[in-house]
């Protein structure tokens, strides 16, 4: 059988896709060009908010259309949205054969059995930790430079507006020795940079008594890991040995991701973060002392229920305070289930578009100064491919990331990728930079 596999929403889901692709090639069933040529079409789906959900619906409403066409068309839908609705699904879409949620995925192969067999099938729910962590394979991944390595799943946070400690299950850390083998077996394909991800990652405790920060050195130490990221973290979790870690791993690149989410304390209490303004702004400087190049990046919600204007300044304030290298900022979209969505003190969506938009002007404008303020700079630039959109038809152009993570476009030959390589800044704009290489030879051992 030929699958197709849609992945919405996050890195997390992205990983859960290719793992389900290890599941069903290990059971026989080979990848499909395209759409077109599959028997079975699983959609990966995102429910973080309302506008990944519906663009979820009108997937499955294109796909039972062509499946009139193509009646022995296997549909399946995984991942949160199939966690939150279950069997719901299957009544609302007649042509739908299995629905199976973020659990379950190492059970995938079986469970696309029974759907060939005629079931409709729903299979949504916690397992025993021992099945969770079964359904690690090593994933199929296309070749490249930078990717990304699970180390843990699930959440124990609960944020009033969030749905991960709901679908995903508590946190659950990998063992180090798993992770490491993912790693180092990645390093023979080619991949120079890893980003190790999950829900709350500076929360990492494996079960034999190591943390984040030893995880973080074991992997940094593997030959050929010339970059390392790691995303997301709670700011709670900020300890002064994970930012002196920012100094002390060479290959850590300067970089951090850190959701803020608010600036405003009250609105912090309502969120349940954990963390006050005050507190987040002191991560931030302290960083900052002990990585001045350090790049920080954040996420906001807008238009949280009980914002008022005087709350929204305080976001405004801190985005000034941070200054930070860029944001992921939304309005809120309230989660069926979480303790948000029966908030009293709706924003009007029109409100929180407006002030949407004052937050992301204002970071815009950050995030070009502190881009400009790059020009005339050597940057070390992890070479990751070949620039999709060359400026000029025919040049031989190249794409990379600072340690910063910023995205630079440079002229080079194609023997430059998977090493870093110092690259004098000549331009920038809100995302990306552009330079010429500054120095020969490049150092394929250099880092970060
Ligand atoms: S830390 Fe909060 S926002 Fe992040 S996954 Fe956990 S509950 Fe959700």
């Amino acid at each position: 059988m030929k699958f197709h596999i849609h992945t919405f929403g996050c890195q997390m889901n992205e990983r859960d896709s290719e793992r389900m692709a290890a599941w069903l090639s290990r059971a026989g069933h080979a990848p499909a060009a395209d759409e077109s040529g599959a028997d079975l079409i699983i959609i990966n789906t995102c429910s973080i908010r309302k506008k990944a959900e519906d663009k979820v619906y009108s997937l499955i409403g294109r796909l039972e259309k062509d499946k009139r066409n193509r009646p022995d068309l296997i549909l399946a839908v995984a991942g949160c949205v199939a966690e939150q609705q279950g069997e719901a699904l299957l009544r609302r879409f007649p042509g739908l054969n299995l629905v199976f949620g973020t659990h379950q995925i190492g059970r995938v192969a079986a469970l696309v059995k029974q759907a060939q067999a005629g079931e409709r099938v729903t299979a949504i729910g916690a397992l025993p930790d021992a099945d969770r962590l079964f359904g690690y394979l090593p994933f199929q991944r296309a070749p490249g430079v930078s990717t990304f390595v699970t180390i843990m799943e699930g959440c124990d946070n609960w944020c009033s507006y969030c749905v991960v400690p709901a679908l995903r299950g508590r946190e659950i850390s990998r063992p180090p020795a798993e992770i490491i083998n993912e790693v180092r077996a990645l390093t023979y394909t080619g991949y120079r940079e890893f980003t190790l991800i999950g829900q709350n990652v500076n929360s990492y405790r494996p079960a034999i008594g190591l943390n984040f920060i030893d995880i973080l050195s074991l992997v940094a130490e593997i030959p050929d890991v010339l970059r390392l990221r790691f995303a997301t973290s709670h700011p709670k979790d900020l300890s002064p040995e994970l930012t002196r870690a920012f100094t002390e791993i060479p290959n850590l690149a300067r970089h951090l991701h850190l959701p803020a989410q608010s600036g405003s304390n009250r609105v912090l209490a309502a969120m349940n973060r954990h963390y006050t303004r005050e507190e987040y702004l002191e991560k931030v400087e302290k960083l900052r002392a002990a990585c001045p190049d350090i790049a920080i990046t954040t996420d906001m919600i807008i238009g949280f229920p009980g914002e008022e204007e005087s709350d929204f300044r305080q976001t405004m304030k801190i985005l000034d305070e941070a200054r930070f290298d860029g944001s992921f900022s939304f309005v809120f979209s309230p989660r069926p289930g979480t303790r948000a969505a029966d908030m009293a003190g709706t924003v009007e969506n029109a409100e929180g578009k407006r002030r949407l938009k004052i937050f992301q002007d204002r970071q815009d404008e950050i995030t070009l100064e502190i881009n400009q303020a790059l020009v005339g700079q050597v940057q070390k630039v992890l070479i990751e491919g070949i620039n999709p959109k060359p400026r000029t038809r025919g040049a031989a152009s190249l794409t990379g990331r600072t340690s910063g993570n910023k995205i630079v476009h440079l002229p080079g030959s194609l023997d430059l990728i998977g090493k870093i390589t110092p690259v004098r800044i000549t331009e920038a704009a809100i995302h990306s930079l552009r330079g010429t290489i500054e120095d020969n030879p490049v150092s394929s051992e250099a880092r970060s």
